[in-house]
């Protein structure tokens, strides 16, 4: 009686397992996207993504119609929505691929229930990551909480099971598409306006994404040198089309170890590979403790007191907006605010700024981000947070205190990427750019909002609870 393919954030006619598994199982293979009214109440109306998302529908619905099939694009609860269209359909079975956020997790569940109670069945496949849930396990036969011995189980497997990355064919199989012309709706019957992603330098799509790999290929080799410092801007950018699956991860690992099979990623595509493997460990991570999604990983810092009250929501609006007087954090939020995206260096420095410097609780930066950022996952966001934080697994110890005026002189020695999110600090010399308030200030430009040594002192305290009893 054929198939429902539920797209979800796998938006790619490429490498795909739901609809490789769909179209194996006979015709007619209809396929839909359900802009999931719930997800999308929260969000303000001009949210990059959701323009992503819809940009990225198009050419997926023009990309299905090419290969014979067709995208129906609804609006609602998918809850009701999914189980409905597979009712209109008459089709046997719903597929769709995995997805480990505990919200998504119930909400298949319902509408598994939802199908069965009529008869249907939803098929669910692992697509987005290369090994889930408990595929890497220690020696002992348990989920790993530690990157490294994660890392090492994850590479053993995959020499063990090298077809982990054989891709999902769709070409053979397209005769049992059902043709048909999509049915697409405009960002504004779905309640939401245009933004500025061409501004911002995203192309969506899969030609968006194929275009950032390629273009990101040459500077692989120097991805472990380059990738510290902002002003370079040496990473892939990918984490948006990961994201929401206009690449396939199975072709950038495969892509990955044959170019350092044949020499040409040098170092930096193993240091690359390992943070494509730090994606799956997040993923595995929030699959075995879902905890984490309200909680600190490791229970004992949820016992940490941090700051509340008017003075730290002050302090917390003024790390949002960028108004910390510490340069290189400032700018990291501008980038944020301005673009949706920051670099990975700059997560770690201002989320280490907000929880030891500020002392304000990891979840409200972790929110702020998840609004804000572009690439926001849950998984790969949590982690970053619990790391910052020294709560999660494998985080940084919490006496280990980023002092934000040092990375700056690291990271943005020049002040090069300070200067450009910041113009009213363009006057100041490299060296004063990193602590204006050294040199007499900046005229339009804050004084720092806390001194970092006497910071420091107060979080060492703010964590002694932790080590009483650690
Ligand atoms: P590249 O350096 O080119 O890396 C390639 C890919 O590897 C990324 O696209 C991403 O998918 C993955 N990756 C890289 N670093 C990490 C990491 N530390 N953890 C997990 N995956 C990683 N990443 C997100 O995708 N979404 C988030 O919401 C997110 N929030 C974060 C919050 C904090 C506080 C921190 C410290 C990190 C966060 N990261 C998040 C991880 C990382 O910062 C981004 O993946 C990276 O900056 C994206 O840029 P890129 O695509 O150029 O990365």
């Amino acid at each position: 009686r054929g198939a429902l393919v539920w797209f979800r954030r796998d938006l790619r006619a490429f490498d795909h397992a739901a609809l490789h598994h769909a179209l194996l199982a006979g015709a007619p293979v209809f396929c839909t996207f359900v802009f999931d009214g719930p997800i999308l109440d929260g969000l303000p109306r001009d949210d990059r993504r959701v323009a992503f998302i819809h940009a990225s529908l198009a050419e997926l619905a023009t990309e299905l119609e090419a290969l014979g099939g067709h995208l129906i694009v609804r609006h609602g609860d998918a809850r009701r929505e999914i189980p409905a269209l597979a009712a209109e359909l008459d089709v046997a079975a719903v597929y769709a691929n995995e997805d480990y956020d505990p919200a998504a997790i119930a909400r298949d569940s319902a509408v598994g229930e939802s199908l069965a109670a009529a008869g249907r069945t939803l098929a669910l496949f692992k697509d987005h990551v290369i090994f889930a849930r408990s595929e890497v396990l220690s020696q002992a036969g348990k989920p790993l909480g530690v990157f490294t011995p994660y890392k090492n189980a994850w590479k053993k497997r995959l020499e063990a099971q090298p077809d982990a990355l054989a891709p999902w064919s769709i070409e053979p199989h397209t005769a049992a598409f059902a043709p048909g012309r999509s049915q697409l709706l405009a960002l504004q019957d779905i309640g939401f306006d245009g933004t500025d992603l061409s501004a911002v330098g995203i192309a969506p799509g899969m030609a968006g994404g194929a275009a950032l790999f390629e273009a990101f290929q040459p500077h692989l080799a120097g991805y472990g040198t380059e990738r510290d410092y902002p002003a370079r801007d040496g990473t892939s950018h990918l984490s948006l089309h990961l994201r929401f699956g206009t690449v396939s991860i199975r072709h950038l690992v495969r892509t990955v170890l044959q170019l350092s099979e044949r020499g040409q990623a040098g170092e930096g595509g193993a240091t690359w590979l390992s943070e494509l493997v730090w994606r799956d460990f997040y993923q595995m991570i929030l699959f075995h403790n879902p905890h984490v999604v309200h909680a600190s990983f490791k229970p004992l810092y949820d016992k940490v007191d941090w700051e509340t009250g008017p003075a730290a929501d002050a302090l917390f609006a003024a790390w949002c907006d960028g108004r910390t007087g510490y340069p290189l954090v400032d700018a990291a939020m501008v980038q944020l605010n301005t673009t949706g995206f920051m670099h990975n260096r700059l997560r770690m420095v201002t989320a280490s700024f907000l929880c030891k410097d500020l002392g304000i609780d990891w979840k409200r930066g972790e929110a702020y981000f998840a609004l804000k950022l572009n690439d926001y996952e849950l998984a790969s966001n949590n982690g970053g947070w619990q790391w910052a934080a020294s709560s999660g697994c494998d985080a940084q110890p919490f006496f280990r205190i980023f002092n934000p005026v040092t990375q700056s002189e690291r990271f943005d020695r020049d002040g090069e990427f300070i200067r450009h999110y910041l113009p009213q600090l363009r006057q100041l010399s490299p060296k004063e750019i990193h602590a204006p308030w050294l040199n007499g200030g900046a005229d339009g430009y804050p004084a720092p909002i806390v001194d970092h040594a006497e910071a420091r002192q107060r979080t060492l305290e703010r964590f002694e609870v932790v080590k009483a009893r650690g």
